[in-house]
């Protein structure tokens, strides 16, 4: 649950403006995107006037593009210093990459999210671990505000809740959870599309992007980490960009030997971008924070600059300690 005393200053924020910024974590995922353009869409029914935005690289990912994007505006057309400014599923202002620095101008910074790894920034910290998704989060909010939920929102909060939750799959999904996905089904909300356009559907490419990737998979049974890389060059060879294999960590760990899977993006200027996941023994999240990067227990990501070879290894040789 979010505390009240937090909704209430929140939603007392919110009221008093006619304007509002939103931002959510680079590279947005399902919940990221979706829980800030319901938040915007619900926004603008109240007439309030919305921007809504993400840091660079601004592209929304291919299998988020059914959402209603018509708020989004690419990062420059970001007011520079918002009056108010709403901040969904980032547990830091570095995960906003340049839209840290509107955040740091804003007169006023709500965040609304549910990493354990949330360094409380913001005026008003809107955080809840045990929720599932930041989604459930904002659902929270626009009921204290006494806002409607249109066939829209609930697609988007929809889409929210299914990706964060694997859909439906992780130990953070709880009965409030499945409860609140009834509601908004109940509410316009279409599984059907969500699973087509998130899980059901890639770019032939993506087959073979995958194909390179899942090849080159290590196990270290020793150790129950299984890791491989994808690289810039695969992603070209087969036409299609990092939005398109949100997705692949999911195949890598299928291997039932690792209780880890790794997965490590090399980006065409040399940083890799990487994702951790476990089956329940070790703590990723702490792993990641301690490499500095974030996210939860159990699903967590990190970048770095190091050659990918080097930060696989350190992973590999750190992973004991955090079990
Ligand atoms: P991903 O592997 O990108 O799906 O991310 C898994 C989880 O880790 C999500 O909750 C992200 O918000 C978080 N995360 C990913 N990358 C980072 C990072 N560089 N810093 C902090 N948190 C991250
Ligand atoms: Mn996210
Ligand atoms: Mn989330």
């Amino acid at each position: 649950m979010s505390d009240g005393a937090t909704l209430n200053a929140a939603s007392e924020l919110i009221r008093r403006t006619g304007s509002v910024a939103l931002a959510c974590h680079v590279g947005p995922d399902g919940d990221a995107l979706g829980s800030m353009l319901a938040f915007g869409l619900a926004a603008r029914d109240a007439d309030k006037q919305v921007t809504a935005s993400f840091g660079s690289p601004y592209s929304v990912p291919r299998n988020l593009r059914f959402l209603p994007t018509e708020l989004l505006v690419p990062p420059e057309e970001f007011p520079a210093a918002p009056g108010l400014m709403v901040v969904f599923d980032a547990g830091s202002a570095e995960r906003l990459a340049e839209l840290g620095s509107n955040a740091a101008k804003a007169e006023k910074l709500i965040v609304i999210d549910h990493h354990a790894t949330n360094e409380g920034f913001g005026d008003v910290s809107l955080v809840d671990p045990s929720a599932a998704a930041t989604g459930e989060l904002v659902h929270d909010l626009l009921v204290e505000l006494g806002w409607k939920v249109t066939p829209d929102i609930a697609q988007c909060l929809l889409t929210a809740i299914v990706t964060d939750t694997g859909r439906f799959q992780y130990a953070s999904t709880s009965p409030r959870t499945l409860r609140l996905a009834a509601d908004l089904v109940a509410a316009g909300a279409s599984p059907s599309q969500v699973g087509r356009h998130v899980y059901g559907e890639a770019p032939f490419g993506y087959l073979k992007a995958a194909g390179a990737a899942l090849d080159r998979a290590h196990l270290d049974r020793e150790r129950g980490v299984v890791s491989t890389t994808i690289t810039h060059t695969d992603l070209t060879d087969a036409g299609i960009d990092w939005g398109d294999i949100d997705n692949l960590i999911d195949t890598v760990r299928l291997a039932e030997e690792a209780d880890v899977a790794v997965l490590a993006k090399v980006h065409e200027d040399g940083s890799v971008k990487v994702s951790l996941r476990s089956r329940g023994d070790t703590d990723v999240g702490s792993l990641a924070a301690d490499m500095g990067g974030g996210g939860h227990r159990l699903a967590a990501g990190l970048t770095s600059e190091e050659p990918p070879e080097k930060v696989l290894a350190e992973i590999h040789r750190r992973i004991e300690d955090y079990r």
